[in-house]
């Protein structure tokens, strides 16, 4: 049975939902999705590797989760409750300083298997240590762009090691040759970067060809010290460094005035909206998502680290972008279910410059199958409000990525043994942070 995941392989999903009607899905063994449409079985289950029933499932483009921290998996639920810079100084930092490179690919398997099982196909994270990160989603089987978390703390001696550490993670994932992994450049966040760090950064992406992942605008105290360093707000003061690209993914933008989602959509700047993260956190306001679609920003979704979700769940993520908008704008009409689904799939794809994100022949297969004999899709009126609203990650029974099945009706291999070393990695991780 094990032969049959994570490889190619020519793949026929039988009578499965897609768009509301019941159709065939034919996956060549190059990774893309060769037709898709009624009957068209007759025509293809002899060259099929393998047949999926897909009777009883709704099949849909799979997730994006547009921006996470994938190894701090390993410190869900180790605090919460409290005070952003309480709950980094006193918890999460001296725990992150004894993080091993181990540590980082323990807890990205984790995160990889946790988005497998909720339908999570590609994920743009940044962290440390990332050539494990690396190593660890080469092996899930998923697609991620990934970025060293750049913070020079405005001394130019730590700036040239962040500048090493940058270039030398662009090399490492250039030679994996890995067509699921791709680099980008990650300042952390205006705070932590100096001007002339963001500027290198900005400089080496586009040389390099590469996209850029940034947090912006999280906090006010961010604007508020923007404007009395610089005189400007966050994102006019990014674009100064060069930094608003077609290629940049902006994590957060809580508090974005209109005039910045106007500069961000003519810059063509990907918004990632965390509103589990940004809730928990308390950041005190949500992302303008109106001015942002009004602007004709693309924006999409992210769970953001472990430690401030507490899981990597996109449909969970996709509801709760859904009401928070709707309760913060006092309008219930404002990001209808439609436009979350849209949010989770292909403006995700989009952000990070994949061809995936829509179920159309010609694209790659990455596919997910959701049952639909459950209670959450019963009765199933609309599945697009059931994903939305009614269902969680837990209903995704299949989930393939680039061709190749990594779940098939709940089963990932190697599910056990990457729980166990996870669990034992965190474990060590505490009992090591106590004992300094
Ligand atoms: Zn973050």
């Amino acid at each position: 049975m094990d032969d049959i995941f994570n490889r190619r392989q020519s793949i026929l999903i039988a009578d499965v939902q897609v768009n509301g009607r019941i159709a065939d899905i034919f996956v060549k063994d190059d990774g893309t999705i060769g037709a898709i449409g009624e009957g068209i079985r007759k025509e293809h289950k002899g060259e099929a590797g393998l047949i999926i029933d897909g009777n009883g499932a709704i099949a849909l483009a799979g997730l994006v989760n547009t921006h996470s921290h994938a190894a701090m998996s390993l410190l869900r639920g180790y605090a919460d409750d409290m005070i952003l810079q309480d709950w980094l100084s006193q918890k999460i930092w001296p725990l992150e300083a004894h993080l091993t490179p181990s540590d980082v690919y323990q807890g990205t398997k984790l995160a990889c298997l946790e988005m497998i099982r909720s339908g999570t196909v590609a994920f743009n994270d940044m962290y440390f240590m990332m050539e494990e990160a690396a190593r660890a989603v080469s092996e899930a089987g998923i697609r991620a762009t990934l970025s060293y978390g750049y913070i020079d703390l405005f001394s130019p001696e730590k700036r040239e090691a962040e500048c090493r550490a940058t270039e030398d993670l662009v090399r490492t994932i250039r030679s994996l040759d890995n067509p699921r992994i791709n680099a980008a450049v990650g300042p952390h966040a205006i705070y932590t970067v100096s001007p002339e760090g963001l500027r290198w950064c900005a400089e080496f992406a586009a040389e390099q060809k590469i996209g850029i992942h940034i947090h912006l605008s999280e906090t006010k105290k961010e604007v508020n010290d923007c404007i009395a360093r610089h005189g400007k707000r966050p994102a006019a003061y990014l674009d100064d460094c060069g930094i608003l690209t077609p290629k940049t993914v902006a994590a957060h933008c809580c508090w974005l005035d209109e005039a910045e989602c106007t500069l961000l959509s003519k810059r063509g700047v990907s918004v990632s909206h965390n509103p589990s993260s940004n809730m928990k956190l308390a950041t005190n306001r949500a992302m303008p998502y109106p001015w942002l679609k009004d602007a004709g920003v693309n924006v999409c979704l992210g769970t953001d680290g472990c430690a401030s979700n507490n899981n990597l769940d996109i449909f969970g993520e996709a509801k709760t972008a859904a009401l928070l908008q709707k309760f913060s704008w006092n309008n219930p009409t404002i990001l209808p279910a439609h436009e979350a689904l849209a949010m989770a799939t292909v403006n995700g794809a989009k952000g990070l410059g994949l061809a995936s994100g829509t179920l159309v022949a010609g694209a790659p297969a990455d596919i997910i199958l959701v049952t639909a004999r459950t209670a959450c899709n019963t009765p199933l009126h609309n599945a697009t409000s059931n994903l939305v609203y009614s269902c969680n990650g837990g209903t995704v029974e299949t989930t393939i990525c680039d061709g190749r099945v990594l779940m098939l009706e709940r089963e990932v291999p190697g599910e056990e043994q990457i729980l166990a070393e996870a669990g034992k990695a965190a474990q060590e991780l505490v009992w090591r942070a106590q004992s300094a």
